[in-house]
């Protein structure tokens, strides 16, 4: 007789988002629609969002940047769930990946200096990618700089929330990325790919100037056999100047005072549309608004958008 029973029904997976800032200065409004939003979706899903403090650059970490950052986070009323983690801590599982990956015949070593790879550009390869000049091997008194992943054939592709579908050649489009930095410094993509995957992050929420990185993390989960997150690729705040904001050029910075304020400059900027009267509320009430009336759909698709239109409702006395 056949069994009856159904079978088994694979609970879904709890939603788990994060927030992974660089310490390399204090968090600006750039920053705040990355983890506005990564916090919107986690929450409005009665989702985990993590802290990540992606420190795994010192010569660009500024002191004390890390503490301010959380400092701020407070502030402004998040909630994370759990302890912060610091990429600076997980070099072993770092290392790990690497030497499976290099064990899989993935990465190779690579001698070349920035500048050997500018003169090796020719004027019909401006766009900056690695000729692949080590691929095939080092001779015997060449020194290792840099290790980086082959990139030869591997087309990756992936449904974006909200860019859509996005397929990439990274042989040709990207090239061989380095994965382990000349100082032997662990590579944004390494460490990222790795921790998405590790930490069990189910959505990765965050500014689409990283839409590109998004290829060269899912190839190392891929080729380490780890599980790919969703990705949603949020518009990027610009300034006059159509350069996205950052601590390089002056983004206007968060202030502790201001946080109502700022958290529903937010809001508009993802397309929420909170209502005026908000503007009164404790943080925590504007949250409580926020997480009942998230939409991601609201989000425009656009790429960009100047911070001018959030200043614009400013000058109209909208905030
Ligand atoms: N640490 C990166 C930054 O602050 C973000 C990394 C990520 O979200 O993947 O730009």
């Amino acid at each position: 007789m056949p069994d009856q029973t159904p079978p088994a029904k694979l609970s879904p997976q709890p939603y788990r988002g994060r927030f992974a800032p660089s310490p390399s200065g204090p968090l600006h409004f750039g920053s705040l629609i990355a983890a506005t939003g990564s916090y919107l979706q986690a929450k409005s899903q009665q989702g985990e969002w993590l802290i990540r403090i992606d420190d795994v650059d010192p010569p660009r970490e500024v002191a004390g940047a890390s503490d301010a950052i959380l400092t701020t986070l407070e502030h402004f009323g998040f909630e994370w769930d759990g302890p912060v983690s610091f990429q600076s801590q997980r070099n072993d599982i770092y290392r790990d990946a690497l030497n499976t990956l290099q064990r899989k015949g993935y990465i190779y070593p690579c001698a070349c200096s920035r500048k050997q790879i500018a003169e090796a550009q020719t004027s019909s390869t401006t766009n900056a990618i690695y000729p692949g000049t080590c691929r095939n091997g080092l001779t015997q008194n060449q020194s290792i700089h840099t290790l980086r992943m082959n990139t030869q054939g591997a087309i990756i592709q992936f449904n974006d929330l909200l860019q859509g579908n996005c397929q990439y050649n990274l042989g040709t489009e990207i090239g061989d990325y380095i994965v382990l930095r000349a100082g032997g410094l662990f590579a944004y993509q390494l460490a990222t790919g790795v921790d998405d995957a590790l930490q069990g992050i189910t959505e990765v929420v965050r500014g689409n100037d990283l839409l590109d990185s998004t290829p060269c993390q899912m190839l190392i989960q891929q080729h380490l056999g780890l599980d790919t997150a969703v990705y949603c690729h949020l518009p990027v705040v610009i300034n006059d100047q159509g350069q996205k904001l950052s601590k390089r050029n002056q983004a206007p910075t968060l202030i502790d005072k201001q946080a109502s304020v700022q958290i529903l400059q937010a809001l508009v900027f993802l397309g929420q549309n909170p209502p005026i009267v908000l503007k009164q509320e404790s943080v925590s009430n504007i949250w409580q608004w926020a997480i009942a009336n998230w939409q991601y759909a609201k989000i425009t698709r656009q790429q960009t958008i100047p911070y001018q239109n959030i200043a614009q409702l400013k000058n109209q006395n909208y905030f």
